[in-house]
């Protein structure tokens, strides 16, 4: 399948379906899976086809059997015991997906021995009767490079040997009279060549369908993508390529309401810079905006899989931590202090030179005994502050828990 990105393909597909020809010229970046899908509808519809095919073919050899007797056994041996059986296994182990790459060879065997089979039984007929049955070999090619659908190559080999086969037949006839070689040979040569246009127009169609279709999925895969992206830039800061506070709105709604449903409480840490505006004053806004990315950067290393870190504004970031219990948030909110504080980004802003370090609140609560969404958000915030009163750089340890 080519990738629903690549639309270096469109100008190529609308080049190949407006050119002038007998067929679409199908890009080389197509070419494999144009083949792999044209195979795999070709299989699809000759496994029923085949048995149906077969089942008429079977059907000649009651006429054998009552105007022709002297091939009769021959002609059950060869349709019952062979061709049959053939199409049979052939069928089955293709729904079972057993037939593999050789499909195309396996199909060409299997269409072109009825002609083989027909021009056997003619050569050894000698009952008038058997003109019947010649008469009705051009329907075995009609049957297989009309009805049944091969690969091209497979098409044009069958297409070509069934009448040299059956004209090779007539000569070798003993029942066929000289003056009527000329007007079979032409039917059968005829039926080839009604059939060469016949899948011209097949290939043509199912060409235009496939390129159509897939401009339309090229075309469907940007779209989405652009949407998606979209839709990641509307809930993503686009400083620090965190989630930003709409997307930390919707989020903590959707925490607190799985908190709800499956009775867990839900954990949210909010971490404030320790003097940025000092920081920024210091060492100019650009290398303010480096450092709460570089800060950002770090808490996202530091928290669990499922938590999600937001910039909740400014230089204030929160995280939101479903599943949680009042242990893991506050072992959360110490590994974040303590990872921003190794980072060891100097502040000389301040007075002594220190390093940027966080303060942090938490809050736990278990949406499912009542409380409300916005309690969890206070508890964290005045936390915060707590921590911003006691000294800075430390986690306010929270005592309304679950
Ligand atoms: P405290 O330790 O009490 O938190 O002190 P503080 O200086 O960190 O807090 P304050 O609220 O006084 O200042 C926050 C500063 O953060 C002020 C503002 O200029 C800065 N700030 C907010 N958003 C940005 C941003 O996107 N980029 C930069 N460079 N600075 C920002
Ligand atoms: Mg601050
Ligand atoms: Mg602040």
């Amino acid at each position: 399948m080519p990738t629903a990105f690549d639309r270096t393909l469109l100008p190529l597909i609308d080049r190949a379906l407006a050119e002038p020809g007998w067929l679409p010229a199908m890009p080389a970046a197509l070419q494999a899976d144009y083949a792999a899908e044209r195979l795999q509808q070709c299989r699809l519809f000759n496994r029923r086809l085949l048995i149906t095919l077969t089942l008429i073919f079977d059907f000649y050899w009651v006429g054998e059997f009552y105007a022709e007797p002297e091939i009769v056994s021959l002609s059950g041996l060869l349709r019952f015991g062979l061709m049959t059986p053939a199409v049979l296994i052939f069928t089955e182990l293709d729904r079972r997906g057993r037939v593999g790459r050789r499909y195309g060879a396996w199909l060409l065997l299997l269409t072109v021995t009825p002609a083989i089979i027909s021009a056997v039984l003619c050569v050894h007929s000698s009952a008038e009767a058997a003109m019947l049955d010649i008469r009705a070999t051009p329907l075995i090619l009609l049957g297989t490079s009309i009805a049944v659908r091969m690969p091209p190559r497979e098409f044009l080999i069958n297409t070509a040997a069934a009448p040299l086969i059956f004209i090779a037949s007539l000569f070798a006839s003993r029942v066929v009279p000289a003056g009527e070689i000329g007007s079979l040979a032409l039917i059968e040569v005829s039926i080839a060549a009604a059939a060469i246009g016949f899948n011209l127009q097949l290939e043509w169609r199912d060409r235009r369908m496939f390129l159509l279709n897939t401009a339309d999925r090229i075309m469907r895969g940007l779209l989405d993508a652009a949407n998606q992206g979209l839709v990641r830039e509307t809930l993503t800061d686009p400083l620090t390529g965190v989630a930003n506070r709409r997307c930390f709105d919707d989020t903590l709604a959707m925490f607190w309401q799985h908190g709800s449903a499956q009775q867990r409480a839900v954990g949210l840490i909010m971490a404030d810079i320790d003097h940025f505006k000092l920081y920024n004053d210091h060492y100019g806004h650009q290398a303010g905006d480096d450092c709460l990315r570089r800060v950002a950067a770090r808490i996202g290393t530091l928290i669990r899989e499922q938590d999600v870190l937001a910039r909740y504004g400014g230089e204030e970031f929160a995280i939101l931590l479903p599943d949680a219990s009042p242990e893991t948030v506050r072992g959360v909110a110490e590994r974040v202090r303590q990872g921003v504080e190794e980072l060891g980004l100097t502040h000389e802003g301040m007075a002594p030179p220190g390093i940027v370090t966080l303060s942090l609140g938490y809050g736990c609560i278990a949406p499912h005994r009542g409380a409300i969404m916005r309690d969890l958000v206070a508890i964290a915030d005045s936390k915060l502050y707590a921590a911003k009163r006691n000294g800075r750089n430390i986690v306010a340890v929270s005592e309304t828990q679950v």
